[in-house]
This record gives structure tokens, sequence and C-alpha cells, in this order.
């Protein structure tokens, strides 16, 4: 059960079978389970008074047992190039997050964390350099969308799960998160429009294509050999490049679901004619995408990149025949890359 700092129930976190056993327990007609699903959901109060179809003595029943989850939000920066918008959120605990609210031709994705911190310990991204504190709850995976919505009132299409933290390893809330954003009495957003992105825990790859959620797959892949990525990515000494993209033919196998990969671009790294051979050669026979992104410089590390550097490796890779594309880069000035402007509240 999910469970808030009071010990109450996180009854956002609840899908609708869920929620009706736990009415039901409460000796109360099971279909009200759906009226407070709706409040929560579609109509998003943040307190059990709001619920006027409900009976005052039965709404300070549900007081009792379970809380409302709520984001604070500390800060919003909104880019004056292109609308982005980033938020600094507080969570009840006390920890913070960050959210991306971005807007493409087809309409506004948001980009949401998973965890406060993460494990996994790549060199270049700035989430992971103080460590891991905790997984998200469902209900604050979700919260990052309907608050965003709300403060910016701009209608969200997708969803991208490119924040703090690592999807895979936070599997069963991620899962659970997806059933809510998905619900036909919530947010209603088809996962088709979502991405999930992974630095490559194969093991849960492989669970996650058994789901066949219909969302696509997203590698950071970073490197196209094993002793590059490890430099970078020490995930790659547990599962190695060959692993990963044998799980990822088994994830387009399942879902029929095309992959992205992403490439962070590291001057002088990864980003030779010789490792977008390399690359290709990796990739061969792939259904795929690479993506390309010019690493955002973060000040803990001398990692760097540019855009024409970016489109000259793009040049190399389509020679070969790859499907590439250089990310543009959203909210560049305002530091919108992953967990930079955390690090600035936490230490
Ligand atoms: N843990 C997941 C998702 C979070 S990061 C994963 O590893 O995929 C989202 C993407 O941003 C990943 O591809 C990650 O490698 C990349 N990233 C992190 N820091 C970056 C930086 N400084 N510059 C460019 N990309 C970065």
């Amino acid at each position: 059960m999910y469970v808030c700092e009071d010990g109450k129930i996180d009854i956002l976190s609840l899908n609708i079978d869920e929620l009706r056993q736990c009415i039901a327990d409460m000796g109360e007609k099971p279909f009200r389970a759906g009226q407070i699903y709706s409040w929560l959901h579609q109509k998003r109060i943040a307190d059990f008074d709001s619920m006027s179809d409900i009976s005052a003595q039965f709404r300070e029943r549900l007081k009792e047992k379970f809380c409302i989850k709520s984001l604070f939000i500390v800060k919003r920066l909104e880019s004056k190039r292109d609308n982005t918008v980033k938020y600094l959120y507080r969570l009840s605990d006390g920890n913070h997050i960050e959210t991306v609210l971005m807007e493409y031709e087809h309409g506004n994705t948001v980009c949401v964390s998973t965890q406060v911190g993460c494990k996994m310990g790549c060199r270049f991204c700035a989430s992971t350099i103080a460590g891991y504190k905790r997984d998200l709850l469902p209900s604050e995976i979700l919260l990052q969308i309907y608050t965003a919505q709300r403060d910016s009132g701009r209608k969200i299409g997708g969803c991208v799960l490119m924040g703090i933290g690592e999807p895979l390893d936070n599997f069963d809330n991620v899962v659970r998160f997806l059933e809510l954003l998905s619900s036909k009495n919530g947010m209603d957003m088809s996962l088709r429009h979502v991405s999930l992105s992974t630095c490559g825990l194969v093991p849960k790859i492989y669970e996650l294509a058994k789901l066949d959620l219909g969302l696509t797959l997203s590698i950071s892949l970073h490197a196209s050999d094993n002793k590059s990525r490890s430099a970078v990515m020490p995930v790659n000494d547990r599962y190695d490049i060959n692993e990963l993209l044998t799980a990822c033919r088994d994830y387009f196998k399942q879902t029929g679901r095309r992959i992205s990969f992403e490439y962070a671009l590291i001057d002088g790294h990864n980003d030779s004619k010789e490792d977008a051979k390399r690359l290709a050669e990796l990739l061969k026979g792939f259904i795929c995408h690479v993506n390309i992104i010019p690493v955002n410089k973060i000040k803990e590390r001398n990692f760097t990149s540019d855009r024409r550097s970016a489109q000259r490796f793009r040049a190399y890779l389509e020679e070969l025949g790859i499907n590439a594309t250089v990310r543009r880069t959203l909210g560049a000035d305002i530091d919108a890359a992953c967990g930079q402007l955390r690090r600035e509240y936490e230490i």
C-alpha cells in the first residue's frame, strides 16, 4: 500500500479497483469510489471537503484514512526563447524535484522525475551527483503533470520520463503512474504519447516489454563501445552494450515499437567518424531512431559539445543509413538539464 508521512493511505496512488476495495472495507457503497476518483483525477480538488456529493460524515472518515498529496511550487522559470517552463517542486517530506513543461508543434509535453536523486552515477548527469534519496510515489509523479497543467493553463498531450531518476529503478511505482495517467476516468493520456528513458536496466526492459504498454522506449546509449560507455556510465559494467541491445530487440519483437537511442555527444569522447561507424554497425537491422543531444554543460564536469559537432555527427550517421536527429535544446537559458536546479537548492 502507498503511505504518506502521516501514516495515512496516499489516495492519489490508488487505482480504481483498490479505491473501490477500501471504500467497501469502510462499509460504504463501492460506486462512491468512482465519484471520489473523478474528484481527484478530473476535477483535481486538493481536499475532501470539496467533494460536494459525498456526505459530511463520510468525508470525515475519508480524512482519517487517506491523505491527498500535493506539490508546492518553489520556483518557476520560464524560457524567453521557447516557452519552456521549469518547475522546482517541494514534496511533502521537504525533498525537491524538477519538472519541465515543453512546447512542441504537436502540443505540450511534460518531462517528469521518477526518483529523488539517482543511483546510476552517469558522469555527465547532474541528477546523480548527490546520490539517491528515495523513490517517488505514483501520485508524486502524476502530480508533476497536474500541477504544471494547472499552473500554466496549457493543455498537455504527452509525457516523457526523462527527469531526475532512473524510471526502471522505480519500476512498480512508474507502472502504476502510467496506469493512472492513461485511465479513462482521469487524465486519459494515450501511452503512445509517452516515452520512457532508461540507462539500460536490462531485466526491467524485458519486464516492461511483457506489459506491452504501447509507450516508446528510449535508451541512453551515449557510446558505441563498452570501454567508452563504461567510462561515463557505470551501469554498463552490470549490463553491457550487447546485453542491452539484445533486450532492445526483444522489446521491439514484443511490442512492435521503434526504439529511440539517445546519444549525448561529448567533444573528443564519442564524436568521431569512427564512433559513428561503430554505432551504425551496432544498430544495423534495428528499426530505430538516434537522437543526438549536444551534452549540456554542468558546472561540476568538464564535458562540452555544441550544435555544430552534433550536426556533423548526424551527417556521419545519415551517410551510413542511420536515421538521426539533433535534439532541439529547449530551455537552454533556464538550465533545463536534468537535476541542475535541484542541486542549487539542496546543497
Ligand atoms: N535515468 C534515465 C532518464 C533520465 S535522464 C536515463 O538515463 O535515460 C534523461 C536523458 O538525459 C538521458 O538520456 C541522460 O543520459 C541525458 N542526460 C543527462 N545529463 C545530461 C547532460 N548533461 N547533457 C545531455 N544529456 C544528459
